[in-house]
C-alpha cells in the first residue's frame, strides 16, 4: 500500500514509529513531516494528507498530534476523508469494517508497544460488505455534499431550501432533458471559488484592473484546453452562455438585415438562430430551412438549392433536438457554394465532438461557437472557437462590444471541464451516451412509439406523441408524475403550438453521467410506454415514481 505519514511536534516519535514499521511491512510511505521536535501547526500535516487521499494518490494516511483531536477535526473537514482517532485495536479494527475510515489518527502520548499494533489493525482490516454499512458510509459523504451550503443554510434557509430541492430532486428522478447534465464536484467547486470576487475587463496579460495574475492563469488555462481539445486556432471562453456567444459571432461579421440561413426553429434550430422574438430574429433577415418531410433528415441538396437562390451572408448549423449527424463537409460545400461564411453552433453535441462520436465542426467552419453546460459536462456558460483570421474581431466584439467582466470563477470551471473532456474516461462517457441513446430509442420504438427520422445518432431522439392521440405537454406532465423528467417538443412540421407540441425530447447525457448503461435504458424505456399508453392513470404514476426511486439510489448523482 501507498500511505501518507504525518504528525506536528507532539507526534513525532508515534509517527517514526509507525513510519518504520510500515516500511519493514513492504509498504510505501510518504511522510509530510513534520520531522524535528520544534514546535510547528498541525493543520498543514493535515490537510496535506487529507489532500492525497482524495485525489487517491495514496490508500490511506496516517496522522499523529498529542490528542489526535486536532490532526482528526482537520482532516475530517474534507469531504471524502474518514479520519478516525484509534486508541484501541477495536477501535482500529471497527472503524475499518464499519466506516471504511481512510486515515488512522493517533495520539502523541500511544504506548510504544501499542503503535505497530494498532496501526496493523488498521492497514489489514477490510471494510465490510454488508449492505447496511456501504448504506451508512454512502449517507456520510451524502452529507458531505449537505455540509457545501451549511452557511448558507445557518443565513438564508429559504435559498438554502432551493439548493436542497435540487438536490433531491437530482437524486430521486431520471433526468432525460437532452439539454441538461450533472457536473463533476471539481466543476461546481471551481464554479463557487473565490474567483467570482475579481473584476477582469479585458484579456489575460491585457486587463483594465490590476491583481490580475490568479485570473489571468485561470482563463490561459482554459483557453490553451480548449485549443488542445477541439484543435482550433483560437478560443474565447468569455461569453456568458451559449446566446452570447452566437450574438458575439453575428455582430462580429454582420449587418442589421443581412440574411442568415438557419434551421427553422419548430424543427429544432435555437431561439438564437432567428426566432422573431429574439434579437437574432429581429436583426437579421432570416431564412429558415428544414428537414426533408418525408424522412425527417436533413436533405442537403434541397438546402443547397436554397442556399444559392437566397445567397445568405452566414449559414448556421446546429440545432436543439437533431437526432442525426450533422454533415459539416457538406455545409461547407453549401456555404461555398453560396458565397457565405459557415457557423456550427454545436451546443448540444459539443461533448460528443470531444469524446470523439460526433464528427468536429473545426475543420470545416469559420466559427464554431457552443454551450459548455450540455454534453460537454462543464459549468453554464458559452464559447466561441474561430480561425486565426477573425480572433480579434471575435475578441472585440465579446469585449468590449457585448460583455463587461468576465465570470472568472466560470471560466475556472470551463479549464477543469476541458481537463476532464480530453481523459480517456470522457470518450467512454460519451460512446456511452450514443449507446444509451440508442438503446433507449430502440426500446420505445419495439413499444410502439414512433421516434422521429426512425432513430437517434446522438444523444437525444425525438417522440412523436401525437401518432399516439397525445400531445407532448400532457406526455411530459404524465412522465413528470412518474419521476422521469423530460420536455415537451415540437417535432418537424408540428401541427399544434410550442407551447402544446406534438412530441417530446428525450436525451441520455445526464443519466449516463450517473453511470446508467443499456440494461437501465430498457427498463427506463418500458416505463415511459407504459405510462404513455395510459397517461391519466395515477396508479401507475407512483408505482412507476417508486420504481424509479429505487433505481436512481443505485446510481447516485456525482
Ligand atoms: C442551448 C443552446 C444555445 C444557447 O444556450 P444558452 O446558454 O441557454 O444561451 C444555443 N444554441 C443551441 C443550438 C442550443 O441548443
Amino acid at each position: 500500500m501507498k500511505i501518507a505519514i504525518g504528525c506536528d511536534h507532539g507526534g513525532l516519535d508515534v509517527k517514526n514509529q509507525s513510519k518504520n514499521y510500515l516500511e519493514n511491512d513492504g509498504h510505501t510511505v510518504i511522510d509530510l513531516g513534520t520531522n524535528s521536535a520544534e514546535s510547528t501547526d498541525y493543520p498543514q500535516y493535515a490537510v496535506k494528507a487529507a489532500r492525497l487521499v482524495i485525489a487517491k494518490e495514496v490508500d490511506c494516511a496516517v496522522l499523529v498530534c498529542t490528542t489526535g483531536i486536532g490532526m482528526c477535526i482537520t482532516a475530517n473537514r474534507f469531504s471524502g476523508v474518514r479520519a478516525a482517532l484509534c486508541t484501541t485495536v477495536n477501535d482500529a479494527v471497527m472503524t475499518r469494517k464499519h466506516n471504511n475510515a481512510n486515515t488512522l489518527v493517533l495520539k502523541g502520548t500511544t504506548e510504544s508497544a501499542e503503535v505497530e499494533k494498532l496501526v496493523e489493525a488498521f492497514i489489514s482490516t477490510e471494510f465490510s460488505s454488508e449492505e447496511r454499512h456501504a448504506r451508512r458510509v454512502c449517507q456520510m459523504e451524502r452529507s458531505g455534499r449537505l455540509a457545501e451550503t451549511a452557511h448558507l443554510a445557518a443565513y438564508d434557509p429559504e435559498v438554502n431550501a432551493t439548493v436542497i430541492g435540487q438536490i433531491e430532486q437530482e437524486d430521486a428522478t431520471i433526468n432525460l432533458i437532452a439539454s441538461e447534465n450533472t457536473v463533476s464536484r471539481a466543476v461546481r467547486e471551481a464554479s463557487g471559488s473565490v474567483l467570482t470576487n475579481k473584476y477582469a475587463e479585458g484579456y489575460p496579460g491585457k486587463r483594465w484592473y490590476s491583481g490580475c495574475d490568479p485570473v489571468d492563469r485561470a482563463e490561459e488555462l482554459a483557453i490553451s484546453r480548449a485549443k488542445e481539445l477541439f484543435g482550433c486556432d483560437h478560443v474565447n471562453v468569455q461569453p456568458h452562455c451559449g446566446s452570447a456567444a452566437n450574438m458575439a459571432v453575428y455582430f462580429a461579421v454582420l449587418e442589421p438585415g443581412d440574411k442568415i440561413l438557419s434551421m427553422s426553429l419548430d424543427q429544432g434550430g435555437h431561439l438564437t438562430h432567428g426566432s422573431p422574438v429574439n434579437f437574432s430574429g429581429r436583426l437579421f433577415d432570416i431564412i429558415p430551412y428544414c428537414v426533408s418531410q418525408k424522412t425527417e433528415i436533413l436533405d442537403y441538396e434541397e438546402l443547397k438549392e436554397l442556399a444559392v437562390q437566397s445567397r445568405p451572408r452566414l449559414i448556421v448549423a446546429g440545432a436543439s433536438a437533431y437526432p442525426r449527424i450533422l454533415d459539416f463537409a457538406r455545409f461547407r460545400e453549401i456555404a461555398d457554394a453560396c458565397g457565405a461564411m459557415l457557423m456550427v453552433d454545436m451546443a448540444h453535441i459539443a461533448g460528443l465532438v470531444a469524446g470523439g462520436v460526433h464528427p468536429s465542426p473545426v475543420p470545416y467552419a469559420e466559427f464554431v461557437t457552443t454551450t459548455t453546460h450540455k454534453t460537454l459536462r462543464g459549468p453554464r456558460g458559452g464559447m466561441i472557437l474561430c480561425r486565426d483570421e477573425f480572433a480579434k474581431t471575435i475578441d472585440k466584439t465579446v469585449f468590449p462590444g457585448l460583455q463587461g467582466g468576465p465570470l472568472e470563477n466560470i471560466i475556472a470551471a470551463k479549464a477543469v471541464c476541458f481537463k476532464e473532456a480530453s481523459q480517456p474516461e470522457f470518450k467512454a462517457y460519451s460512446a456511452q451516451v450514443v449507446a444509451n441513446s440508442k438503446a433507449l430509442a430502440a426500446t420505445l420504438a419495439e413499444r410502439g412509439l414512433k421516434i422521429v427520422s426512425g432513430g437517434t445518432d446522438n444523444h437525444l431522439m425525438l417522440v412523436n406523441v401525437a401518432a399516439g392521440g397525445l400531445t407532448g405537454k400532457d406526455a411530459a406532465a404524465a412522465l413528470d408524475a412518474a419521476g422521469i423528467v423530460c420536455n415537451k417538443n415540437t417535432i418537424p412540421f408540428d401541427q399544434k403550438s410550442p407551447f402544446v407540441t406534438s412530441g417530446i425530447r428525450i436525451g441520455t447525457p445526464s443519466i449516463t453521467t450517473r453511470g446508467m448503461q443499456e440494461a437501465e435504458m430498457t427498463l427506463v424505456g418500458n416505463w415511459i410506454a407504459d405510462i404513455l399508453s395510459d397517461i391519466s392513470n395515477a396508479e401507475l404514476q407512483k408505482s412507476v415514481r417508486n420504481q424509479v426511486a429505487e433505481l436512481t439510489t443505485r446510481f447516485p448523482v456525482p
